[in-house]
């Protein structure tokens, strides 16, 4: 019941499409504006803000640069605390695990906590091929499914909708998933989200597996963090019998008191808010008390090529606070179905390709063009990732992969304009050129790149002219 982005056109002309709806432009500058402006306030009550952000990327930086003993340190303690360990290469081998822990409990649905990393693999879809339901049990998730859509943004997937489209995707969609919404259901917030209580309550109350991904993973102590808003992944947590975490190896840190800047950074960063509301933890099984089985799949999915790269593994620190995505003019405008993931922003535009690698799909190579360079990113991230930096030699890559067979019109307008400044005889001639050059394109009107910029008149004299002409300068009095 919810759509997946296999397939999406490349990001020119998803955004174009974007841009022209209104609607969505201003739901996104209205969430943006509104979620910009509480995070600059609470970050502005940190005094060692700049300490802080140094602290949590030194945490997450050192964690990667020793991952493989860190993977089997934390393996070891989850084992220890009674948790089973699944190691997955790939979204299939991830989804396969899942797909057959949940068959062994013949469990046809299975309730999950907000995670990227299972939308990454795509495990709703993987599930419903098995014939088992799985149901988005955070409130935006919840929306974007009902609404058999798509997420467009980290910490608010459903930011592209407003109270009015919500109150009617509820209206048309809760009965055919289970509990129908009330007859005198109203756009309020408080009346929208307690049909959404009761609708998922009877899910809780009655799955037997449940799903989720973790923000960290303790590998010290064998301990799994979830951090979330509503208190539906607490629900999950502990409510059924089995409980199946799909943990991406970044998310692994060194020690407990790691988690001590990243839990402060993250709140701030995300909700705006100086603490989060509902932080779980769980080490293995506590008889009694909890799920009884629990299950840890470590998934890979293009980390470790992530990871090779010297420059964008900075990208594998991220936590997933959406704060690039909040500040982001490319973002503001296009909205997050443009990039084609579930990852989308600024951080999608560098993630993606580190994931997928470069040169073999036009939709992932889009993504580092997909920025204006201005830094904003930069600033904000919790975990000091440059992502302008990374994007820069992200677009090396796409064109060095691209070399070879028929050039682009950039690659061949560059060719040509190093055989132009190759001579001083060939400059004179093209300067001559230029402005007859300029009346022709005006004469034809607008190019794709006219159509877009101001086309500058040339001046009448070059540069190399006047010189001669006024001897540098000298005799221009
Ligand atoms: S890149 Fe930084 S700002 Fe963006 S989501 Fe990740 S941690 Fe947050």
């Amino acid at each position: 019941m919810s759509g997946t982005f296999v397939g999406m056109p490349a990001f020119p002309t998803a955004a174009r499409e974007a841009l022209a709806d209104s609607q969505l432009r201003h739901n996104l500058a209205h969430a943006t504006g509104t979620i910009r402006a509480k995070r600059a306030r609470v970050v502005a009550e940190v005094e060692d803000w700049e300490e802080l952000r140094l602290a949590g990327a030194a945490v997450k930086e050192r964690a990667l640069l020793d991952l493989d003993t860190q993977l089997v340190r934390l393996e070891e303690t989850l084992t220890a605390n009674g948790a089973t360990v699944h190691w997955a290469r790939d979204a299939a081998e991830a989804n396969a695990i899942v797909a057959s822990i949940a068959k062994a409990h013949a469990a046809q649905e299975v309730v999950k906590v907000k995670s990227m990393v299972t939308q990454e693999i795509g495990l709703n879809e993987a599930l419903a091929e098995e014939g088992i339901a799985a149901w988005e049990t955070d409130l935006a998730e919840l929306i974007v499914q009902l609404g058999d859509d798509l997420p467009s943004h980290i910490l608010v997937p459903a930011i592209h909708r407003n109270r009015a489209e919500i109150r009617e995707i509820f209206r048309s969609r809760m009965a055919a998933a289970g509990r129908p919404a009330p007859a005198d259901l109203t756009d309020e917030p408080a009346v929208l989200a307690a049909a959404a209580r009761e609708h998922l309550r009877e899910k809780f109350l009655r799955a037997k597996v449940g799903i989720s991904g973790a923000n960290f993973a303790v590998a010290e102590t064998g301990t799994l963090v979830v951090v979330e808003s509503e208190g539906n992944g607490r629900m999950c947590l502990t409510l059924p019998e089995v409980l199946v975490s799909v943990v991406g190896i970044e998310k692994v840190v060194s020690r407990w008191e790691d988690l001590d800047p990243l839990l402060r950074l993250l709140p701030r960063s995300s909700t705006g808010e100086r603490m989060n509301p509902y932080t779980s933890t769980w080490s293995g099984i506590t008889p009694g008390d909890g799920p009884q089985e629990v299950h840890v799949v470590l998934l890979d999915n293009g980390r470790t090529r992530a990871l090779a790269d010297e420059v964008g593994r900075q990208a594998l620190r991220c936590i997933r606070c959406s704060a690039c995505l909040n500040v982001c003019p490319v973002y503001e405008r296009t909205g997050g179905h443009a990039y084609g993931s579930v990852y989308p922003g600024p951080i999608g535009a560098i993630l993606n390709p580190l994931l997928k690698g470069v040169g073999h799909d036009d939709q992932v190579d889009s993504l580092p063009y997909a920025s204006s360079l201005c830094g904003a990113c930069f600033e904000v991230c919790p975990v000091r990732i440059d992502i302008p930096s990374v994007l820069v030699d992200l677009r090396a890559q796409v064109v060095d992969a691209h070399r070879g067979g028929v050039p682009k019109p950039e690659a061949a307008a560059m060719k040509g304009a190093a055989y132009v400044l190759g001579r001083s005889r060939r400059l004179s001639a093209l300067e001559r050129l230029t402005g007859l050059g300029m009346r022709f394109a005006r004469r034809f009107g607008p190019t794709a790149w006219t159509g877009a910029r101001d086309l500058p008149d040339a001046p009448g004299e070059s540069f190399r002219a006047w010189w001669q002409r006024t001897n540098g300068g000298k005799d221009d009095a």
